[in-house]
């Protein structure tokens, strides 16, 4: 049987991984990228370069999207030429962005009336996970829409969870994040108190990283911070975008996310200080300089 043919909206940090892991796994792949520069890699490997979602979308049977945020998506699915109004009836529309649960609902209930199926299909890991196929898919959705996009996203990842029907990735893809921002300006702060009291900084973060608060998230982000070098992995604008979605889905549960809260106001100071296109990590420098 021929592979499935995919369509691929978004050629940011993780769309670019994402999309090259699927040429590489030998599906045909059109892609779309707002700023058309970022797919010239892709083309140079393969795929064929659409000068709108539309136009990605028309001849595929899996359309994926992978960009910023609600407003991005809802220009590459629902805006000018975008990817729903020339979707083929059948076709799996699968939202891989970082959304809120009332988006990709609204995204469900268009599709379903465009005769598709839909997934919500956020993924954690990052930079590299997406580079090397070993992301992780938290889907909500119908099992059977999930059956048929199963070989291309397994193409991306190394785990597919099934949480729910649609919404559930995306509500279990905000919590995942809102603990993340939470460790990590709790960090920050560590950081900037240790640095001011003297102590030997690599001994004293070492206790924090090989101890009970060590976790994956901890010990990268931690030698971030200590290097100070903030290449952008995770747009720090993009983890305030995550915890105030986070905090809107949590009133909408009657949970005040307390420590979210906290947390998106240390994300909006280092936005405050130019920080948003760095790395999430320099949520560190503001309190430094205090
Ligand atoms: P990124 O590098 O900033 O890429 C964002 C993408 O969205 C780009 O393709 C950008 O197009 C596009 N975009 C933004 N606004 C748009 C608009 N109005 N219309 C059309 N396209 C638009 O971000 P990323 O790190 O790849 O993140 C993509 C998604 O994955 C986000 O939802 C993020 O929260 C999530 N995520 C990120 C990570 C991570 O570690 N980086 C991990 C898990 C999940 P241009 O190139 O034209 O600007």
């Amino acid at each position: 049987m021929s592979k499935p043919r995919v369509a691929f909206l978004g050629l940011g940090i993780m769309g670019s991984g994402m999309a090259r892991r699927i040429l590489d796994a030998g599906f045909p792949l059109s892609v779309f990228n707002r700023n058309p520069e970022k797919a010239a890699p892709l083309a140079s490997a393969g795929a064929t370069v659409a000068s709108s979602p539309g136009q990605a979308a028309s001849q595929a049977d899996i359309i994926i999207s992978m960009v910023a945020d609600d407003l991005a998506a809802r220009a590459v699915w629902l805006g000018r030429d975008g990817a729903l109004s020339a979707a083929a009836p059948g076709a799996v529309c699968v939202e891989s962005s970082t959304a809120t649960v009332g988006w990709v609902r609204e995204l469900a209930a268009a599709a379903t009336a465009r005769g598709c199926e839909f997934l919500d299909a956020p993924v954690t890991g990052s930079r590299s996970h997406a580079a090397a196929g070993e992301l992780r898919f938290l889907v909500g959705g119908s099992p059977a829409a999930l059956e048929r996009a199963t070989p291309v996203l397994a193409a991306m990842g190394k785990t597919i969870t099934h949480l729910g029907p649609s919404g559930s990735g995306a509500l279990v893809k905000l919590i995942n994040n809102f603990v993340c921002g939470v460790q990590v300006a709790s960090l920050a702060e560590a950081v900037a108190m240790i640095e001011r009291s003297g102590l030997d900084r690599d001994r004293a973060l070492e206790v924090l990283t090989m101890g009970a608060p060590g976790s994956p998230l901890l010990k990268t982000i931690a030698a971030r911070m200590t290097a100070a070098d903030f290449t952008p992995n995770f747009f720090l604008k993009l983890m305030a975008k995550d915890l105030g979605y986070a905090i809107g889905e949590g009133r909408g549960l009657s949970v005040e996310l307390a420590t979210a809260a906290a947390a998106l106001g240390d994300f909006k100071g280092a936005i405050a200080a130019g920080l948003g296109e760095k790395d999430m990590s320099a949520v560190v420098e503001p309190m430094r300089r205090r």
